[in-house]
């Protein structure tokens, strides 16, 4: 069984490009190109480059001794928290504006959440010079105000989505608007491994460096290329699939996939999409999402913002329904427990969407001997208020 994506952008029965007619032009020059950009020498060159000056890698691969003593088992942690602007998805964005170059692009569009991904996104447009517009949701908007204020620092226009929830799925709207009006200048860098054929698998294979650094520090560390588990979160899925990415057919490495289960799963306020999902579409393809008996996408929640999404890529759906990936779903309180605990066993504050990775080391046993890496995604340090506010810091 294959893991990847196959030409039309199909994981097993997942994915795909469900997208209006208007949108066909934009997506298919994407699809036609990504893969030969990408695989340019100039290309490969330059974003390497930038990989290595301006974001910080190779991230370090850690051996976290007192987390291993605790739990019995050896446990590695990717760094990714040590990226330039505190995450993983800085990868991706500068990818996308690498090949948003290369595609004669001279204007940016995306959309955000929580505002990490603005954030990536204005960062890398900034670093390029390039026009940027960011749509978010009006509420989301007052909600991370500091985000909004970075976007703005790094020259990004913010530009508020105000139908409906006035949330992420409107900024997507308001996104997808844009891009079909302007087909020819522009860009959509989206961030995550969601989306229309071909972002699922471009953006995998951006964020793919995340695994191919694991294979060569582990073997100079433990002379082996090969973990016994690779362990990471799952919001849309881009630090996972990146995490996963070069050890999706070595079925000798276990792959574990951690979830927000919000307040529980079964209380109405759970952004754990294996346990409750159906198959549906959303932006643009076919995978896993919460949804009403009448298809309509139910509102997602976890304390993290970054996991409080209603579905998942669908590579993950596909891992989660052939069975190659293990999937467990962390509450809220099980999170905040463990970032604490990773903060006074090892000196590091995670991003609470990291800390759900880390909270499964309470219920699933590993041997002793076994070599678990567990990505961490990004640094604690947007999250201090909610650290804040939940231990009365
Ligand atoms: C955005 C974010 C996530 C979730 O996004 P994925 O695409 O699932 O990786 C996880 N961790 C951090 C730190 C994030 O900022």
């Amino acid at each position: 069984m294959s893991y990847n994506a196959n030409e039309k952008g199909y994981y097993g029965e997942f994915g795909g490009a469900f997208i209006p007619e208007m949108l066909y032009p934009n997506c298919e020059e994407l699809r036609r190109n990504y893969i030969s950009v990408m695989k340019e020498d100039s290309f490969q060159k330059e974003f390497h480059q930038l990989l290595k000056d301006y974001v910080g890698r190779p991230t370090p691969l850690y051996f976290a001794e007192r987390l291993s003593n605790k739990y019995n088992t050896k446990i590695y942690l990717k760094r990714e928290d040590l990226c330039h602007t505190g995450a993983h998805k800085v990868n991706n964005t500068i990818g996308q504006i690498l090949m948003a170059k290369r595609l004669g692009k001279n204007r940016i569009i995306a959309e955000t959440g929580a505002g990490q991904h603005g954030v990536a996104t204005a960062t890398v447009c900034a670093l390029m010079g390039i026009q940027c517009v960011v749509y978010m949701g009006e509420i989301d908007i007052h909600r991370q105000a500091p985000n909004v204020a970075r976007m703005k620092m790094l020259g990004a226009e913010v530009r508020p989505a105000k139908s409906g929830s006035k949330t992420l799925k409107d900024a997507t709207n308001e996104a997808i608007r844009d891009w079909i009006n302007n087909p020819v200048d522009t860009h959509y860098i989206i961030g995550s491994v969601v989306g229309p054929h071909p972002y699922p698998d471009m953006v995998a294979r951006f964020q793919s460096i995340i695994s191919e650094e694991i294979k060569w520090q582990l073997k100079e560390k433990e002379g082996r290329e090969n973990p016994d588990y690779v362990v990471a979160c799952v919001g849309g899925g881009s630090n996972a699939a990146g995490a996963y990415y070069h050890f999706l057919d070595n079925t000798d490495v276990g792959i574990i996939a951690v979830e927000a289960a919000g307040k529980g799963i079964h209380s109405g306020e759970s952004a754990a999409t294996s346990a409750l999902g159906k198959v549906g579409i959303i932006h643009g393809s076919k995978t896993l999402l919460m949804q009403t008996q009448d298809g309509q996408i139910t509102e997602p929640y976890s304390i993290s913002a970054g996991l409080d999404y209603p579905g998942v890529g669908p590579m993950h759906a596909h891992l989660f329904k052939s069975g190659r990936g293990e999937f467990i779903s962390i509450t809220d309180d099980e999170a905040m427990q463990a970032g604490l605990l990773l903060s006074k066993l090892e000196g590091i504050i995670p991003a609470i969407e990291s800390s759900h990775a880390f909270a499964i080391l309470e219920e699933r046993k590993f041997n002793t001997d076994d070599i678990v890496v567990i990505n961490l995604s990004g640094r604690g340090d947007k999250d201090l208020n909610t650290y804040i506010d939940y231990f009365k810091l």
